[in-house]
């Protein structure tokens, strides 16, 4: 099993939603083999990729690519995520091959999710791969199923079919910080706490305030945190953690958009403190998890494409099971 069972329900849920026919044949929610990843300067040496139709696609609420990044210093540059296949990791490399114009010394993936590491084994063989030890555990124990996973999603001939691992050479420990010196510049790779998969990681670039998130913020308003393996109490308590790590001017280069001042995550905050009040009220009540579900609509925070399924299908009873006692057992 990939992943908690949970997910795949869910998923199953998004691709019926969004697509025709069942999952499995279903269009992808973005189509790996049409996404073109452009850059934007955020300071000097400090790179957003992001796929070309990610703001209108961020601001109508829709689903985007997988967003990435760099930060180049005076000894090497690193990059964050690697992105789901061949052809999107090329992409990347390009765009940090030309703004760099030095080989990659570091990568990184903010989580063992398919569309942030399988590009891992594309990577120039002296490039060194970071990755949190959770992330590499799950990898090892999962990528066959976790293949056959992301095909049902993103579709076969996307790149996902000849998929292999490849070892890391740093690892992070839980709840740990790795300070990496690029030179005239150190960075800080950073696991918050519980955020989405456990094995979350965040890139801090003090000197230009931008902090790469990977999936925990997905993107600006009106899109919201997808609990796939739930545990709403510990994700709240890691995104208000990260909110006050931050200075007030710092920028977020979120998993799946444009870039975001820190302000925006109180849209995610708000979001998940709501479905936790509102939950804990209706256990009170003495209410079960389908009478939660009808009760806990939040319509001021409508307004995401996919908020039909995240939030009755996944974010809503992943909260119910935690409040409950019932939590989700992380995935290993
Ligand atoms: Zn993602």
């Amino acid at each position: 099993m990939a992943r908690h069972p949970l997910t795949r329900t869910v998923l199953l849920v998004l691709g019926l939603g969004l697509g025709a026919g069942p999952a499995a044949a279903a269009e992808p929610i973005w189509d790996a083999n049409q996404v073109r990843m452009v850059s934007e300067t955020l300071a000097p040496g400090a790179y957003a990729f992001y796929a070309a139709d990610a703001g209108a696609r961020n601001a109508r609420g829709e689903p985007a690519a997988t967003s990435a990044g760099l930060i180049v210093g005076s000894r090497g540059a690193l990059l964050i995520d690697t992105m789901l296949n061949e052809r999107l990791n090329a992409q990347v490399q390009e765009l940090a091959g030309n703004l760099a114009g030095k080989p990659l010394r570091y990568a990184l993936n903010t989580s063992a999710h398919g569309d942030h590491s399988f590009g891992n084994m594309y990577l120039p063989a002296g490039t060194l791969l970071i990755q949190h030890e959770r992330t590499q555990r799950f990898i090892a124990g999962h990528l066959e199923a976790d293949k056959a996973f992301m095909l049902q999603y993103f579709g076969s001939d996307r790149g996902i079919e000849p998929i292999q691992a490849r070892a890391a050479d740093l690892l992070v420990p839980q709840d740990g910080r790795l300070r990496l010196d690029l030179g005239d510049r150190e960075v800080e790779i950073i696991d918050f706490g519980f955020a989405q998969t456990g094995g979350d990681l965040w890139v801090w670039d003090a000197q230009s305030k931008v902090l790469w998130s990977g999936n925990p913020v997905i993107a600006g308003k009106p899109a919201l945190p997808w609990l796939l393996d739930g545990r709403l109490l510990d994700t709240l308590r890691t995104l208000e953690r990260v909110r006050d790590f931050l200075p007030d001017d710092a920028r977020i280069v979120p998993g799946h958009g444009v870039p975001l001042a820190k302000r925006d995550l109180d849209w995610h905050i708000d979001y998940l403190r709501a479905v936790r009040d509102q939950v804990q009220a209706a256990i009170a009540d003495g209410l079960s998890l389908e009478q939660t579900v009808a009760r806990v609509t939040l319509p001021e925070f409508a307004g995401y494409a996919i908020f039909g399924w995240v939030h009755p299908g996944l974010n809503v009873p992943a909260a119910y099971r935690d409040l409950s006692g019932d939590e989700t057992p992380p995935a290993e």
